[in-house]
């Protein structure tokens, strides 16, 4: 059962697991998945919720990377286009074939990016999922109405994956406790155990909630904290050199559908400064982004620069005949890259490596830092094999190369779901079953968007939220889609979780005020 009383009680009656994984983000989840489905013991402990990190704030692209082929990483390329496959086949609820035009405004560009795109088709095999082509000018503006057409040579057309980054964590969540993973989040790992000889065997943990501390044994403790891994380093005594987490931030601006006319993303390969600028549809808006802005400490709410922000609106304006401005933004949020640099490396963060690295510190901790969200799976794989030939676990082969991901859909099946459910997968029937049971479950929680009370409810019961922000940034992605908005929705959403979790007035009033003073950093 995916809520957290149960999952306590799980937790609490297990003397010893094989493998305990600290962090809810993507890497976390993935390994979670990968070493339960291969039947070891495993627990999970986020302090805050899934995906509160990196991992709800990506560009929400499931790809190769073209710009990494620019580069020349054809590894990296040719991994990531694979994986991409295998998510399409295994999260397909979640999935969308995404259409991109990459506009060429020199007419020798085209013919560049189309010889680049067809080799990113051929790198992707048997798991292609559509054919790039060079495109006329014409055909180009018909693709998006409203991009600028002065000097427009064609473009070129191709195809990536989109997806929606916090709940493919949650599903990932419910598939780890769907094959006996205790899965908690809002549980801190707050110190390490250590035996005779200093080793590590097991964490002690902090239920946010309660303030109660727990000490859970475990044969190996993974650490997949992203850029906070160098916190959990120390707890761990690490000594060794050689691991610089370089946090690189990148943010996005979610404006309205109109300014993207059509259903083909953006794709501009360089901006004026050799970035990458996506403008990409998205739950009925535009996400265009991002930025890479090396930071020097990592923090759970990062804040967009007042550079970022221009940068993606005067590079946006270029392409699109509506220029969007500052008061057109319905919200802004940021994410921090945990880059690995190898110590001592002063490159720009533009160059440093997306791959992921795996190390193991002398108290015997294992750290997985890095890659990318489309790679979640094979640096899971990589981890827990690596965890197998470390600790003398039993040789296990992985199985998540054909693991459906809870909420699982076919492209058929995908047809026949309520549209404004499609993001529940195989739950939006049961879903919409419940809805139906009460008229008040209905009622919207914003004047000027779909989501029901019900939904709400849902996330409480099914989907282990257990705050306003919990319900409104990952559960729902109102936050990100329009800031304004949700703050308006809170107190709605406080008074049914209050219900929910039989909470009490003061909780609810800490509830709204602290999601208050969250959202406002998603405002410009
Ligand atoms: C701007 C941007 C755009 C991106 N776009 C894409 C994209 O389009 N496609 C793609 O494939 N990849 C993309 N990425 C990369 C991808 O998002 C990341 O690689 C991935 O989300 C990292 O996940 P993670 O689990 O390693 O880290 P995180 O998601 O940060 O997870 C770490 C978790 O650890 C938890 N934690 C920390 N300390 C503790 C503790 N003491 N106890 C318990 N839990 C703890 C945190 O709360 C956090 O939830 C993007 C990244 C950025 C920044």
């Amino acid at each position: 059962m995916f809520t957290r009383d149960f999952q306590l009680k799980q937790l609490k009656s297990t003397s010893e697991f094989d493998i305990v994984v600290i962090g809810g983000g993507a890497s976390g989840l993935g390994i979670a998945v990968d070493a339960a489905s291969r039947g070891f013991k495993v627990a999970l402990f986020e302090s805050h919720d899934f995906a509160k990190g990196t991992s709800s704030r990506s560009t929400k692209l499931v790809h190769g990377g073209v710009r990494y082929l620019a580069q020349g990483n054809i590894k990296l390329v040719t991994e990531a286009l694979r994986e991409r496959g295998l998510l399409e086949k295994n999260a397909g609820h979640l999935f969308k074939r995404q259409q991109f035009l990459i506009p060429s405004y020199q007419w020798w560009h085209k013919y560049y990016y189309g010889i680049g795109l067809t080799i990113y088709d051929l790198l992707s095999k048997r798991l292609s999922i559509g054919r790039s082509k060079v495109v006329s000018a014409k055909s180009a503006s018909s693709k998006i109405s409203n991009l600028n057409h002065q000097g427009l040579h064609g473009g070129v057309i191709y195809f990536d994956g989109q997806f929606d980054d916090a709940r493919l964590a949650l599903n990932l969540a419910q598939t780890a406790a769907e094959s006996e993973a205790v899965i908690l989040n809002h549980c801190k790992v707050v110190n390490m155990l250590l035996n005779e000889a200093g080793f590590i065997n097991g964490v002690e943990v902090e239920d946010r909630e309660t303030g109660e501390h727990l000490k859970v044994a475990s044969r190996v403790v993974i650490n997949a904290t992203g850029v906070f891994s160098n916190k959990i380093l120390k707890l761990a005594g690490r000594k060794k050199k050689g691991l610089k987490i370089v946090p690189s931030q990148g943010i996005h601006l979610v404006l309205d559908k109109h300014f993207l006319q059509g259903s083909t993303a953006l794709m501009v390969p360089k901006t004026s400064d050799g970035r990458v600028l996506f403008a990409i549809p998205w739950h009925n808006k535009i996400v265009v982004g991002t930025t890479d802005t090396p930071i020097k400490k990592p923090s759970y709410e990062p804040k967009p620069l007042e550079e970022e922000i221009d940068f993606i609106l005067d590079n946006a304006s270029e392409y699109l005949t509506k220029k969007p401005t500052r008061e057109d933004v319905l919200c802004v949020f940021s994410g921090l890259r945990p880059l690995v640099a190898p110590e001592g490396d002063k490159s720009n963060t533009k160059e440093i490596s997306r791959g992921h690295k795996i190390i193991q510190s002398e108290s015997g901790l294992l750290t997985i830092v890095g890659g990318k969200w489309t790679t979640y799976r094979e640096m899971s794989e990589d981890v827990v094999n690596e965890a197998i030939n470390l600790y003398s676990l039993p040789k296990v082969e992985a199985k998540t190369k054909t693991l459906e991901i809870h909420g699982n859909l076919s492209e058929d099946a995908k047809a026949n779901v309520n549209s404004e459910l499609w993001y529940y997968g195989s739950d939006a029937a049961d879903l919409e079953t419940f809805i139906a049971t009460d008229k008040a479950y209905k009622e919207a929680i914003h004047p000027d968007y779909n989501f029901s009370k019900g939904q709400v409810i849902w996330a409480a019961r099914h989907e282990m939220a257990r705050t306003v922000e919990d319900v409104l940034a990952r559960r729902m992605r109102l936050l990100f889609l329009d800031a304004k908005a949700a703050i308006q929705a809170a107190d709605n959403v406080a008074t049914i979780l209050q219900s929910e979790l039989g909470r009490t007035d003061s909780w609810k009033q800490d509830q709204i005020k602290s999601f208050k003073d969250l959202a406002s950093v998603y405002l410009i």
